[in-house]
């Protein structure tokens, strides 16, 4: 018999020690019962003292190998359950056979045995007691066992109908309680599932740091533990709340811009900081929503929040089948609340990001980020044997425009000449602030025929930005591989073209002559001796890495 499934929530040690206390109750009240009122069970009962200690030193030895071989549990804790069995029936036996009164204690072991092991257990158990009264009954109308005075428990019934209405009351008795029992098993078994789907939504979000891939694991987790057929996650850290992620949508739906207004069921949940459940979504107060999720029934929307704040809303199809049960309802907003703090937080890291990587007047990249990009942009170039060029921008005398109009108007013009560099630039180039009024954009993909072009309409549009004061500015640019070997030599040589526009006379345009070749071979040293190092290292890590060889015993 093997009466538990395996991952109950209650360990089989306990259970079998619940058992073991109540045999040992039973124990003690059948011998005080046979001291104090030796006629309770009917005349002449001495045999049962020695059958219950029988059963009371069983008892004591599972408990002690229990003990020693806790890792066989399972067996010791059905094994008893049989041996109580044996010990009921035959004890019945002594006292009356069909009219003894431990056939109750009989039904209420069944019953308990029922509840606290599995509901199979229940029903292999009543078969288990049908076979020994069968079997008993039998060898006693045969002769084969010495018949028994009968019990306290009289009527007019013969012995075989006495014995088959016990056999249907333990069938009875097995199968309300195994269908109790399977009811308890289910409730909990659905609540285990739904804290499992929880904790590995917690640990997949752990694992995402951007906002995007939080709603994406909360609407996945949701659609796989619940089976929703279509599912939106609307948020964004301003409010707006524009679509975030997308299940059942097609491409083109989901790229529809949008989102919910005022009288919208996402406003109504966070109005009243809770889920609503709707039946379909109204075209005229939801226009976004109802196209998004054309034809949607029974929506479940829950509000995402975290300190109070309204960040967005996940909203799920739960389709034209049953009702939504609570507990999906409570699962949903449980796996929401925790989503709404690791947006909260993505949000806050990208701000940081951002922060970090732009500058604080202008906007547009700092030197960092610009660093950062270059080296990255002269890699791909590399790679993929294109030209790169860089452009360097410089105000012409800015020093006096400060000293003249002040360091606000100066602050102005900086402003201003990012925002023209930004317009004029391609998507893929990067403009930055470079230091002071200097300033430098990345142009991939742009070799030297091309790049005196560009830099002149870049720094004619930074003279022709909007300003209260008229500015000019001067540059100078030069292209990787034909002027420099590596970022850093290309930085000098766009720097020596720039300075040799201002010796010039300003508000010009120098190309490169290219860096001195010692300069280039030092450049081209340099680079050989950084892959080097780099290959060197991975190949560490990879070793540090790799799982160290598998020792053989012999
Ligand atoms: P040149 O034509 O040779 O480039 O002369 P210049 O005056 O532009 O160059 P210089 O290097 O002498 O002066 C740069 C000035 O830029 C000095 C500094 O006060 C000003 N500056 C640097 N950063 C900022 C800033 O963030 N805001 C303002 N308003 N001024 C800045
Ligand atoms: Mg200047
Ligand atoms: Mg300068």
């Amino acid at each position: 018999m093997s009466p538990i499934v395996p991952g109950d929530s209650v360990p089989v040690a306990e259970r079998f020690r619940i058992t073991q206390w109540l045999r040992l109750v039973t124990i003690g009240l059948v011998l005080v019962g046979e001291v104090l009122a030796p006629e309770s069970l009917g005349p002449d009962r001495a045999e049962l003292v020695p059958w219950t200690l029988a059963l009371c030193v069983v008892a004591l030895a599972a408990e002690g190998l229990s003990m020693l071989l806790p890792t066989r549990m399972v067996l010791f804790f059905g094994g008893m359950l049989m041996v109580d069995s044996v010990w009921l029936a035959w004890g019945a036996h002594l006292t009356g056979g069909t009219t003894s009164p431990l056939r109750y204690v009989m039904l209420l072991h069944l019953g308990a045995a029922a509840l606290l092991a599995s509901r199979g257990t229940g029903i292999k158990l009543a078969l288990w007691y049908s076979l020994l009264l069968v079997m008993l009954h039998d060898a006693v109308s045969r002769g084969v066992i010495p018949e028994t005075a009968p019990g306290t428990l009289t009527g007019t019934a013969s012995p075989d109908q006495r014995l088959a209405i016990f056999i249907v009351m333990l069938w009875l008795v097995a199968i309300s309680t195994s269908t109790l029992s399977a009811i308890n098993e289910r409730e909990l078994r659905r609540r285990r599932g739904d804290l499992e789907a929880l904790t590995n939504l917690a640990e997949q979000i752990e694992r995402t740091d951007d906002s995007p891939s939080v709603a994406r694991t909360l609407l996945d987790a949701a659609v796989s533990t619940f089976g929703f057929s279509r599912g939106v996650v609307l948020a964004s850290a301003e409010g707006q709340l524009p679509l975030l992620a997308s299940f059942g949508l097609d491409e083109e739906t989901a790229r529809r811009p949008g989102r919910p207004g005022p009288s919208s069921v996402v406003a109504k949940a966070h109005d009243q900081k809770g889920t609503v459940l709707v039946h379909g979504l109204n075209v005229e107060t939801e226009p976004w929503l109802a196209c998004l999720l054309p034809g949607a029934l029974r929506l479940v929307v829950v509000p995402l929040s975290a300190e109070g704040r309204s960040l967005g809303a996940l909203v799920v199809e739960h389709g034209g089948r049953s009702r939504i049960e609570p507990r999906v309802v409570s699962a949903l907003e449980r796996s929401a609340s925790y989503a709404a703090l690791a947006l909260r937080n993505a949000w806050l890291l990208e701000q940081v990001r951002r922060l970090a990587a732009t500058d604080g007047l202008t906007k547009i990249a700092n030197r960092r980020t610009f660093e950062a990009t270059l080296e990255r942009e002269i890699a791909r170039a590399t790679r993929s044997a294109e030209h790169l060029s860089l452009v360097m921008v410089d105000i012409d005398h800015f020093k006096a425009l400060n000293d003249s109009h002040g360091h606000q108007a100066g602050d102005e013009v900086l402003r201003n000449v990012a925002a023209a560099l930004s317009c004029e630039c391609r998507d893929f180039d990067t403009p930055a602030r470079y230091g002071g009024e200097e300033f430098a954009v990345i142009l991939p993909g742009c070799g030297p025929d091309e790049a005196y072009e560009i830099a002149e309409r870049l720094r004619l549009s930074v003279s022709a930005a909007p300003a209260s004061v008229p500015i000019t500015a001067s540059a100078g640019v030069a292209t990787y591989p034909s002027h420099a070997g590596d970022a850093d030599t290309l930085v000098r040589a766009a720097d020596e073209a720039l300075y040799a526009s201002k010796h010039a006379g300003r508000d010009r345009t120098t190309v490169s002559m290219g860096v001195p070749p010692e300069a280039q071979v030092d450049a081209l040293l340099r680079r050989a001796v950084i892959q080097r190092l780099g290959k060197a290292m991975s190949t560490e890590s990879e070793d540090a890495l790799a799982p160290s060889p598998r020792r053989v015993d012999n």
